[in-house]
């Protein structure tokens, strides 16, 4: 009989993993990717449809063309998880498997800060999507970018948010009569690049963008345009651009599985408590951020104990734990940071100057995963 390998999340981990497992068994085993959508979104495609660079239409990725031998994607919820005995519920029946891997990304968590759920967001494709409407309305006044609690997604989108608000302003010749603030619980833009961090304050200083570091907005009153901060403080605001308190997702905490509210893996193997179940990407505590391209590396290290696993045969290789993360500057100007966390006694990054050539890298680099998942 065929071992059967069951993933949850079709997106940056899961995506990968069934490609690569594909890859290397193809039919020799049975992969299910169950994902509750019928389209995956790639992250930083919501800052595009935010400021109106694309539509939403053109940043799905319909999961229909995910074609891969060996894997089928089934669109189903999880609606339980026992990872002792491997079996997975859904909205549509259960299914058990000899190796379950967890890739069920970070929720969010508007419960945590009081007075979100009315408040604008960008960190969802719905939010992001409001967001296109709203934006052309903002003429004047305190445009506030406000992070409810770390970690969450991509540390330099807030950062990016920013200098894309500033040219969008600009742009429309508004940026004379607005101001913007970015606030977030962390001490510098991005602390594993000081380097970055120290371009990033640069760019906010020659664009006039207030940086508040060290505070989290705790809540949003959106009827007197007020928001909090975790000093106590209190922050007017005319436009609230928000990230929401991150955690993970509902069923996996009902599972049992998290630990400080995230999955607890052994950071280069990827393997939970549990014999034969593994976490990946945003859900899994690994010490690395939480970004698609350490989700696809994570995703690579348990293809290969898989694979060699199920050949019986060899050693899978350990997480690298590293990745390169693009920051928009704006202006068509693309940063890069190249991330290393385990190879040193800390955490480094190499900062890439922002360029127009480093746009081109971006966009190959999302036409590269179109095409390698979903054949575009
Ligand atoms: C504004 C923004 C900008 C970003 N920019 C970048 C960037 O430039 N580079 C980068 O590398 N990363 C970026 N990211 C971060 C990146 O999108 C995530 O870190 C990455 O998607 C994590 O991959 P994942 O596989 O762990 O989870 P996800 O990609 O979130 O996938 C999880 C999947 O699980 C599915 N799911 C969830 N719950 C259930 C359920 N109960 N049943 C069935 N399916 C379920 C979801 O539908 C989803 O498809 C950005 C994020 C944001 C918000």
């Amino acid at each position: 009989m065929k071992q059967r390998v069951v993933v949850l999340g079709a997106g940056f981990g899961g995506l990968e993993l069934g490609t690569l497992l594909s890859e290397s068994l193809g039919a020799e085993v049975q992969v299910t990717l169950i994902d509750q959508s019928d389209t995956y979104v790639l992250g930083y495609s919501k800052l595009d449809v935010m400021f109106g660079h694309a539509t939403l239409d053109a940043v799905r990725l319909p999961y229909r063309n995910f074609v891969k031998p060996g894997v089928r994607l089934l669109r189903e919820t999880v609606t339980a998880i026992d990872p002792a005995t491997r079996r997975v519920t859904t909205d549509a029946g259960s299914h058990d498997c000899d190796y379950l891997v967890v890739a069920l990304g970070a929720d969010y968590d508007f419960a945590a800060t009081p007075g979100l759920e009315r408040a604008n967001e960008f960190y969802s494709v719905a939010g992001a999507n409001r967001l296109r409407d709203i934006l052309p309305a903002f003429t004047r006044g305190h445009a506030v970018i406000g992070v409810c609690g770390a970690p969450y997604k991509c540390p330099p989108a807030p950062s990016e948010c920013a200098l894309m608000l500033h040219d969008h302003l600009l742009s429309r010749g508004v940026r004379d009569q607005c101001d913007i603030t970015l606030v977030m619980p962390l001490p510098s833009p991005v602390p594993p690049s000081p380097e970055t961090s120290k371009a990033l304050l640069a760019a906010f200083a020659e664009r006039d963008i207030k940086f508040v570091p060290q505070r989290r907005v705790s809540a949003v009153d959106a009827g007197r345009r007020v928001v909090s901060l975790d000093d106590g403080s209190e922050m007017a605001y005319d436009l609230f651009l928000g990230v929401p308190k991150h955690h993970a997702n509902a069923v996996v905490q009902a599972s049992g599985m998290t630990e400080a509210g995230w999955v607890p893996v052994n950071p280069r193997t990827l393997e939970t408590k549990f014999s034969n179940v593994y976490a990946i990407g945003d859900i899994a505590n690994t010490g690395t951020p939480k970004a698609g391209v350490f989700a696809e590396g994570a995703a690579k290290a348990v293809a290969s104990t898989l694979v060699a696993r199920i050949r019986g045969a060899g050693e899978g290789s350990l997480y690298a734990g590293t990745g390169s993360c693009y920051v928009e500057y704006g202006a068509g100007r693309v940063g890069r940071i190249d991330i290393d966390f385990f190879s040193g006694p800390k955490p480094s990054g190499t900062y890439n100057e922002p360029s127009v050539a480093l746009r081109a890298d971006k966009e190959r680099f999302g036409a590269s995963r179109r095409a390698r998942w979903f054949g575009l």
